[in-house]
């Protein structure tokens, strides 16, 4: 019986974790005394846990599994060979396939080729998994805890602050005063940030940070913060309010209306694009908007009213977003961006339900701020890896979101270019003709062509 040994040390935050070499002590004392005193090793080193991060290690240890060449794993803990519930979906099913077994320093052997081998090694994988949440959910109830004491929260150090944030920076904090100064008497963030040799987009947030008015907020709800405001909060708000009141002008002045479906739907009597014009409908300077198969273009002249269209059209793209399958629409092939999505998707529920059930945990603050740490680290890692997957197209935001139809609606109407887009990826758009009288029945003319992603 030849035996395969997986060692691997993930990333030590909170020093809890076995070093490798104990790993191997334990696991090639077991492999002996098991009788196989020189067996296979295959090694992963700080390769997190949650990360997406390949396994060289694993995987090798896996396609000798496939080929047969190794009959039993061995490793120190269930939690070390498998990261996540597809991982070790897949895992099992490659390990009954192969008829091998999986033995733990620390567990029972299983042997896959069992229904009672299988079903056990889900249920520890399920253990294992409840163990890293149960961490990921301590760590959130400490964010609202510290919250609620007015402690600082952690992470980079804020303008204006030293880097525990608790005293101030006393030539940055003044520099800060006269920022928030200048932007309520008038002069635009873009000349207040190059004056201060910062970029925009960071000058925004330095702006729009709570802090500097000795605040903290979490879920949407103030805290007063245990450290010295640089501005009163009032000065604050009117910042932050003007801020949101210019983004919205900018926004809207720079493109007029357009039309959802102008370039993107085609006749379907000769093929032709249709684009989108406004005419002077039964005088009162009315203007009505309608799609033309344009005669200049080659087209052959029919026309529909645009407004109801658009509704209908809007109205598909956020059923499609609002279906359980919306997952589907990722790419195909990638199981690791879909475990990704729904771990992230089950730390940030944990996050949520913890910010109302946190006093029924009680438990204490290193708990919670190992469990907050962790988590939050976590997050970030599965929403790399879920980003990246995702960085080109115009669905990868909407995807990457939380509630894709909350994300859908939230592209402003303005930018009919972005809905465009999003359109364009989900589906092709063919009309039909256009419908005579009164009534609006889009389902008759109206031939929406689904694109498998
Ligand atoms: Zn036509």
């Amino acid at each position: 019986m030849t035996t395969g040994v997986y060692l691997r040390i993930s990333e030590d935050r909170l020093g809890l974790e076995l070093g490798i070499d104990r790993q191997r002590e334990d696991t090639l004392g077991l492999s002996t005394a098991r009788g196989c005193s020189e067996p296979l090793e295959f090694v992963d080193n700080d390769i997190s846990a949650t990360s997406g991060k390949r396994r060289p290690g694993y995987e090798a240890l896996m396609d000798a599994v496939d080929a047969g060449e190794i009959s039993r794993v061995i490793v120190w803990h269930t939690s070390r060979i498998w990261r996540n519930r597809a991982e070790r979906a897949d895992g099992i099913e490659r390990l009954r396939a192969a008829r091998a077994s999986l033995l733990a320093v620390r567990g029972p052997e299983l042997d896959m080729t069992t229904a009672a081998g299988r079903g056990l090694a889900g249920l520890l994988g399920e253990f294992d998994t409840m163990e890293s949440e149960i961490k990921a959910e301590r760590s959130q109830r400490e964010v609202i805890q510290r919250a609620e004491q007015g402690r600082h929260h952690g992470g980079p150090r804020a303008y204006g602050y030293t880097a525990d944030g608790m005293s101030l920076v006393e030539e940055e904090a003044a520099n800060l005063a006269r920022w928030y100064g200048e932007l309520l008497a008038g002069r635009s963030i873009s000349t207040i940030a190059r004056e201060a040799g910062k970029h925009h987009s960071s000058m925004l947030c330095i702006f729009k940070n709570c802090r500097n008015a000795g605040l903290r907020v979490l879920h949407g709800v103030e805290y007063p913060g245990a450290w010295p405001a640089i501005v009163p909060a009032d000065v604050w708000r009117a910042a932050v309010a003007l801020l949101a009141d210019k983004s919205r002008r900018t926004n809207g002045n720079q493109t007029a209306r357009r039309w959802l479906l102008s370039g993107l739907a085609g006749c379907q009597r000769c093929g032709g694009k249709l684009v989108a014009v406004t005419y002077n409908g039964g005088g009162g300077g009315r203007l009505w908007p309608i799609y033309i198969c344009h005669p200049r273009r080659d087209g052959c002249s029919r026309s529909w009213a645009a407004a109801r269209l658009d509704e209908w059209i809007t109205k598909l793209v956020t059923r499609r977003f609002g279906r359980e399958d919306v997952g589907d629409l990722l790419p195909k092939n990638r199981p690791d961006i879909e475990a990704a999505r729904l771990e992230a998707q089950g730390i940030r529920d944990r996050l949520k339900r913890l910010a109302s059930d946190w006093m029924v945990l009680g438990l204490d603050d290193a708990q919670v701020q190992e469990a907050n740490t962790s988590g939050r680290a976590r997050l970030a890692e599965l929403e790399a890896v879920i980003g990246d997957a995702r960085r080109h197209g115009p669905l990868a935001p909407i995807l990457a979101a939380d509630d894709p139809v909350a994300a859908w609606k939230a592209i402003p109407v303005e930018q009919v270019d972005r809905r465009q887009a999003v359109v364009r990826s989900l589906m092709a758009i063919t009309l039909g003709a256009p419908p005579r009288g009164r009534g609006f029945d889009p389902e008759k003319f109206v031939f929406v062509d689904w694109i498998q992603p």
